[in-house]
């Protein structure tokens, strides 16, 4: 498997070993690894304190299956009414929509309905209160079960594929793209976030949420932030970095400690060469 990489400067070099693991910690979903010994570890970076996943394990199979087998099974369903009744207070949802919405104020869309694009939609539940604000929602998900909801539950526009393989001429261009607990999933970040540019009308921004291992770490090894699934975890330095380098401004970076329990960095970017084209 390829080396997790944020294109850092450091390139590795100062990097070592935090924590180390050869059993599955508690709450960790379990994937079928066959006859492959459950090995893996944890590198930071002394430079920008990131956190780099060191994992020889077989996961190609991951995202296509496996993942939304381990998460929801077939209980796509009954799993989103179930987050949908949850209290605000105790929604990781209702305050992401509060802080989207808070900063979209600043870039008011007239004469339209604003447009959304959310990768890696998973459940649809942020998708559907936006839809529910007011917003024109877009979905894109590698599972197919995940799009099908998307589609007749969610009730809003859905592509099936990953990201790196689409194009906008097939998805559109759109107002804000939210990568929410997405980019920390694949080898390459800086790769699949420079491609969302493409995909922004002009004045468009992302939005994106990201496991926040400075905070985790202190609470040990075994938090959610450093389960298998994440080939990297951030820090607010290396944040900005993922962003330098794929070609964005960082606007704005929160650290949150949701209601879910999980330690997150949230920020707005914008691309830094602007379309001079008007909308
Ligand atoms: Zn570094």
């Amino acid at each position: 498997m390829m080396q997790p990489t944020l294109r850092c400067p450091c390139n590795l070099t100062y990097c070592q070993t935090v924590f180390r693991y050869d059993t599955p910690p508690p709450g960790e979903m379990r994937f079928d690894i066959g006859a492959q010994m459950y090995q893996r570890s944890y590198l930071r970076c002394a430079l920008c304190r990131h956190w780099y996943s060191d994992n020889h394990l077989d996961l190609s199979s991951l995202y296509t299956r496996a993942y939304v087998d381990a998460t929801y099974g077939d209980r796509f369903q009954a799993t989103f009414r179930r987050i949908l009744a949850l209290p605000p207070e105790c929604s990781d949802n209702t305050a992401r929509v509060a802080r989207v919405l808070e900063f979209v104020r600043a870039f008011p869309v007239v004469g339209r309905s604003p447009t959304l694009l959310d990768i890696g939609s998973g459940l649809g539940v942020f998708p559907y209160r936006m839809k529910e604000a007011g917003w024109d929602c877009t979905v894109l998900d590698p599972d197919t079960r995940a799009v099908q909801h998307a589609e007749t539950e969610v009730g809003v526009r859905a592509f099936l594929g990953d990201f790196l393989a689409v194009n906008p001429e097939q998805v559109g261009v759109f107002d804000l793209i939210t990568l929410n607990k997405v980019l920390e999933h694949v080898v390459d970040p800086v790769g699949m976030l420079e491609r969302a540019a493409g995909f922004l009308r002009p004045q468009g921004h992302v939005y994106i949420e990201l496991p926040d291992g400075e905070v985790a770490s202190h609470h040990g090894p075994q938090r959610e932030e450093f389960f298998i699934e994440h080939h990297h975890v951030f820090s607010v330095e290396s944040l900005s970095m993922l962003a330098e380098r794929a070609g964005f401004l960082t606007l704005s970076v929160e650290r949150l400690h949701e209601p879910s329990g999980k330690f997150t960095l949230c920020a707005f970017l914008a691309p830094k060469s602007v379309s001079p084209t008007a909308p």
